[in-house]
């Protein structure tokens, strides 16, 4: 039996089709880098990200051609779309006409409570979500006077524009109060999760480069996870946004909150390794990367201890002198040539993945 984490229970909202919060699995997000104006760019990155296995994507809407462009970009893609304004409601009104699922906003930089409450009363109407979306480095001059930039000002500026949301009877709201600190980020997301029960978008904002930024987004949404807190995440990466969504995911496998495609685990290789273990795993990782059935593969350097090191492994390999291994639940299945062990393997699981079906 497998050790489950305890989620909080949250009020659940609806992006589109996609549940968020309550007993909903928590998805997995991420937001596009094109300039969304580009429709053509837009599309192509999207639909990466679907096979990737994205949930919900974000677009930036700094413009009106952007908040156009959303029509003719949600007739092409299969997952809903969020529209990230900032600065002027009338991108936000716009990109509600032309079929957002979601609006970010950062009710504080969008100018008067009389242009809040147009937006709100618009998403209203439409069934829409709004995410009240803080960063550290944006907050309420007030409230940094008041407390600094600190946990206690991200989650005051968090709870104050929800507040001005449902004093315009507005209730279908997410939050995030993002900081690229992980330790302000942690701190904050507990304070929030122990004062309101609408559901938490989690993530570390400008985590940074792919391994700097994993590291903290592990880190930093994991361990928020762990404590049962968030419902939805996305990982902030200066990179191609499918690695976000790959990231996000071996988060959420390694914390058994949520299985999708393979499981790799492989040994880091020692004096017994006599094959290329790193080309191998890199040649079966791309080859299965954008596969979805939940299956725990091992790539192993030898057979002597490889199978029994992988005993928890659906199957595996174990490479050799010459010629490795192909096993089953730590059990030997067949000897293979070093040269066929990744095409083996992938035969294997493509056999395994029909039975499945
Ligand atoms: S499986 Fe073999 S090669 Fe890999 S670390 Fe263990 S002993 Fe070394």
């Amino acid at each position: 039996m497998s050790i489950q984490i305890q989620r909080k229970k949250t009020r659940q909202v609806s992006v589109g089709p996609v549940k968020i919060g309550g007993n909903a699995p928590v998805a997995v997000q991420s937001m596009t880098n094109t300039f969304t104006h580009d429709i053509p760019a837009t599309v192509k990155l999207i639909h990466r990200l679907e096979a990737a296995g994205c949930e919900i994507i974000r677009v930036a809407v700094p413009d009106m051609p952007a908040a156009e462009a959303i029509r003719s970009i949600k007739n092409q893609i299969h997952i809903p779309l969020i529209a990230d304004i900032h600065f002027d409601y009338r991108l936000a009104l716009a990109a509600l006409k032309a079929g957002a699922d979601g609006l970010r906003i950062n009710p504080g930089n969008i100018g008067s409570n009389k242009k809040v409450k147009a937006v709100a009363d618009q998403a209203r109407d439409y069934g829409v979500p709004i995410r009240v979306g803080v960063n550290a480095g944006s907050l309420e001059k007030d409230l940094r006077k008041k407390y600094g930039v600190t946990p206690e000002a991200m989650v005051q500026s968090a709870l104050r524009h929800v507040e001005l949301l449902r004093s315009f009877d507005f209730h279908d709201i997410k939050i995030s109060i993002k900081a690229s600190d992980v330790l302000t980020t942690l701190e904050a997301y507990r304070l929030l999760s122990s004062k309101t029960d609408l559901p938490l978008h989690v993530g570390v904002t400008e985590a940074g480069t792919l391994y700097s930024g994993t590291v903290k987004s592990a880190i930093g949404i994991g361990m928020l996870l762990y404590e049962g807190i968030g419902d939805t995440i996305r990982v902030s990466l200066t990179r191609d946004p499918v690695e976000e969504v790959r990231v996000g995911y071996e988060i959420l496998k390694a914390l058994n909150i949520r299985q999708r495609g393979p499981e790799i685990i492989s040994c880091p290789t020692c004096g017994r390794c006599q094959v290329n273990l790193f080309s191998i795993v890199d040649q079966i990782e791309s080859a299965l990367m954008n596969k979805t059935i939940p299956i725990k593969i091992a790539i192993m350097g030898c057979v002597v201890n490889g199978p029994g090191e992988a005993k928890e492994a659906d199957i595996g390999i174990a490479g050799g002198a010459g010629q490795g291994i192909l096993f089953k639940k730590g059990k030997v299945v067949k000897k293979v040539k070093e040269k066929d062990l990744v095409k083996v393997l992938l035969e294997e699981v493509e056999k395994i993945e029909e039975l499945r079906n």
